[in-house]
């Protein structure tokens, strides 16, 4: 299959390439990136006024197989994937079993295979059943092909036993995703600490239940020289301290979420659930410090933390709910409007953040379409305006607090391995 795009905006930060061009692809592969290509192809795409963008890389997304099938599955989770404009994404380890063994992890490779329209990674745990009391087999793990290990949905509390996998970790050069909150300072919190909090008669979750670990593991990180990830920085303080660590040379990366730069714990009204997610919405204070974070070359990525949930489980109060909302299809458009059109990111800078600095930290060739290289590709229009519609997700979950929020910017290909998965709204699953 070759595909022949034509006139489209490229813009690949792995060589600084932002430029109108044509690309052509030629089986799994970019075969050229230039000007006036005329070449025989068998789809020719008009991306006039588009850009076309390494195909994005999604560190944090929970596909719920196996054991809460009912949430989402990898077939549908990719599909969403797909819509977002994303060729790859990495599956959190909270399943049921956990992913804390070589069998789940080939369960979910072989059916991310037979079923996945976009490549899935799956992430081991820390910990056995994610139990904070015994390591994994992360070894064995890493032969089977995990990117990485993470304890998401919780930190591993024993920073003697992260300590250790750190060290495995580092071994077997791969990275470590870390979820930051002490437990013990939580408390039943279900909201930002704050006085929307105290106004709305919650129990609050306070921002040092996350600097604490952010700063132990950034020491922890630099004692043992494994390679940190820190998950979902919600925090200015954790800004700071990633900061602090790339001045010492610590090697440590730290991913924001679109609903934590785009909202603050004013959106939170105590009823609709879609604003539960932990990390919490934070103050306005942090939300202007996640912008500025990329600005300033702080944070490296954009990652979704895509938490399915049914719309039963979310129909609780606000207290019982699930924590978690979806993301995948909704974090270009969001991290557009935000970011690229409020001026805190350039859309070269953006291509760097949603997908070269993942596929860098995973240590994997992807994130660069310059000819030779995986023809993973998301062309996407920066200029349509519309309603988000929550209705149309390919997600199984619609637990979104952006239903009918106005965006600008959509998906409107995704490109996986030279094949088109997605294209302008409906999924290709031949
Ligand atoms: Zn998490
Ligand atoms: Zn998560």
């Amino acid at each position: 299959m070759k595909i022949l795009i034509k006139n489209g905006r490229v813009i690949n930060p792995a060589d600084g390439l932002d430029k109108v061009m044509d690309i052509l692809t030629e089986g799994d592969r970019v075969k050229e990136v230039s000007e006036n290509i005329n070449a025989e192809a068998d789809r020719v795409i008009d991306a006039k006024g588009l850009w076309i963008m390494p195909g994005f890389i999604d560190l944090h997304v929970h596909l719920r197989e196996p054991g809460f099938e009912y949430k989402e599955t990898i077939a549908t989770g990719s599909r969403a994937a797909a819509a977002g404009g994303y060729t790859t994404i990495c599956c959190m380890p909270n399943t049921k079993p956990v992913t804390d063994c070589v069998e789940i992890v080939k369960y979910i490779k072989e059916k991310a295979q037979k079923e996945a329209v976009v490549n899935v990674l799956p992430v081991g745990a820390i910990t056995r059943g994610q139990e904070g009391t015994e390591l994994a087999d992360i070894e064995g793990m890493a032969e089977a092909g995990i990117c990485a290990v993470s304890e998401d949905g919780k930190s591993v509390m024993n920073a003697e036993l992260l300590k250790e996998a750190m060290l495995i970790a580092k071994r077997l050069n791969i990275p470590v995703l870390s979820h930051c909150e002490d437990k013990t300072l939580v408390k039943g919190g279900c909201m930002n600490e704050g006085k929307h909090c105290e106004n709305l008669g919650l129990n609050g979750i306070s921002n040092d239940s996350e600097d604490v670990i952010v700063g132990r593991d950034i020491i922890l990180a630099q004692s043992t020289g494994a390679r940190l990830h820190l998950c979902h920085m919600s925090t200015k303080g954790s800004i700071q301290l990633l900061k602090e660590a790339h001045l010492r040379g610590v090697k440590v990366t730290g991913e924001i979420t679109p609903h934590h730069f785009t909202l603050s714990d004013e959106a939170v009204d105590g009823k609709d659930t879609n604003t539960k997610m932990n990390p919490p919405l934070r103050s306005k204070d942090d939300v202007e410090a996640m912008r500025k974070a990329f600005k300033d070359g702080i944070a490296e990525v954009i990652a979704t933390d895509h938490a399915p949930h049914s719309e039963e489980e979310k129909n609780k109060d606000y207290k019982s709910a699930p924590f978690g909302i979806v993301g995948s299809e909704t974090a270009f458009a969001l991290s557009n409007s935000v970011l690229v059109e409020e001026g805190y990111l350039s859309p070269l800078a953006l291509a760097e953040k949603m997908s070269l600095n993942p596929a860098r930290i995973l240590g994997i060739e992807k994130g660069d379409i310059s000819a030779g290289n995986i023809a993973d590709i998301a062309i996407v229009d920066p200029e349509r305006v519309y309603k988000i519609d929550s209705s149309k997700f390919f997600s199984k979950g619609k637990n979104t607090p952006f239903d009918s929020y106005e965006v600008k910017g959509s998906v409107e290909y995704t490109i996986a391995g030279g094949k088109i998965v997605f294209e302008k709204g409906k999924i290709n699953d031949n």
